[in-house]
């Protein structure tokens, strides 16, 4: 595997191919006095990713993000061959954004032959996302415990975009020890319309596209239920749903609220806890999620 790492005057960002290159880059890094936080991509960053990168930039962290469309947490029907891949322009705004370091490996870098472990997250994997896509977690889990192996920061930054994929993670992380990796997770970045950021959204369709804000529309119209003293669970999920259902181009996958660490659903909301909404747009899959908090209504909705 040939390692590949160029200083770039324009980006000032050094692109590691091999763990080994990543390594060295990473331990001169380190013998300077850096901190590293990651941040894991499969690559196409919007502004969601970015502000993960500005923010750990922003707190003194040297950063390294990775751009790997990893396979194992796409199953066969999926969009793996057309998830949109665009390195070079993907280079230029991560080093805008801070980053140092871009780990780029190709797929048998990280799955080289013979490769035969994988990580799998009972608990917080079987619901929602889990049980619609049945491999995911497992690729996903496997994906960031090798992907955390090879950088070893001090910190690992996710979005609360993907809520289900945080509990995974930090479940992971829990029982792997690798608790002593900070788990930070950065607020969901939306378009101006509320539509949460997502590599995804330019599959969709003009039509498409304007219909798909009705799964920030659920959330919002949940919180307002909350607001107003609502706490059963399921008229919570049902004003949610509502809002899906008035939309003739969303077929919904679920409204659920759930315990946002365990990822079980909750039947009444004395706790912060998570409302997750997932929909289909044509053959697009959107999902969206926003933490419920009882005892404070007037905060920010992520
Ligand atoms: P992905 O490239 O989709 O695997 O996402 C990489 C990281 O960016 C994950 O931690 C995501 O949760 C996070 N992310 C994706 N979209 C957003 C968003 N709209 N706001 C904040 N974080 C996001």
């Amino acid at each position: 595997m040939p390692t590949a790492t160029h200083h770039d005057a324009l980006t000032a960002i050094t692109v590691a191919r091999s763990t080994a290159s990543l390594r060295d880059e990473l331990h001169q890094l380190r013998a300077e006095g850096a901190k590293v936080a990651f941040v894991p991509t499969m690559g196409a960053l919007h502004e969601g990713h970015l502000s993960l990168v500005r923010r750990a930039a922003a707190q003194g962290y040297v950063v390294c993000v990775s751009i790997f469309v990893n396979p194992t947490q796409f199953a066969p029907s999926e969009d793996l061959a057309s998830y949109p891949r665009h390195e070079e322009h993907d280079l230029g705004l991560a080093a805008d954004a801070g980053a140092c370091v871009a780990f780029c490996p190709a797929a048998d870098e990280v799955y080289p032959d013979g490769f035969a472990t994988t990580v799998s997250v009972d608990g917080p994997s079987r619901g929602l996302e889990g049980a619609i896509r049945p491999h995911h977690f497992a690729g996903v889990a496997t994906v960031v415990a090798k992907l955390l192996s090879m950088v070893r920061p001090d910190r690992v930054v996710f979005g609360q975009k993907d809520a289900q994929q945080v509990a995974v993670i930090r479940r992971m992380m829990r029982d792997l020890h690798l608790d002593d990796i900070e788990l930070v997770v950065g607020p969901t970045v939306r378009e101006p319309d509320g539509l949460a950021m997502s590599s995804r959204n330019g599959y969709l369709s003009p039509e498409d596209r304007r219909a798909g804000t009705a799964l920030v529309g659920a959330l919002r119209a949940a919180q307002t239920l909350v607001r107003q003293g609502e706490r059963q669970a399921r008229a919570i999920e049902r004003a949610a749903a509502a809002v899906l259902e008035a939309e003739p181009r969303c077929a919904t996958d679920y409204t659920a609220l759930v315990d946002t660490d365990r990822f079980e659903p909750i039947e009444c909301l004395d706790a912060p806890a998570t409302l997750c909404v997932a929909g289909r747009f044509g053959s697009t899959r959107l999902i969206d999620n926003m933490i419920l908090d009882p005892a404070n209504q007037s905060q920010p909705e992520d």
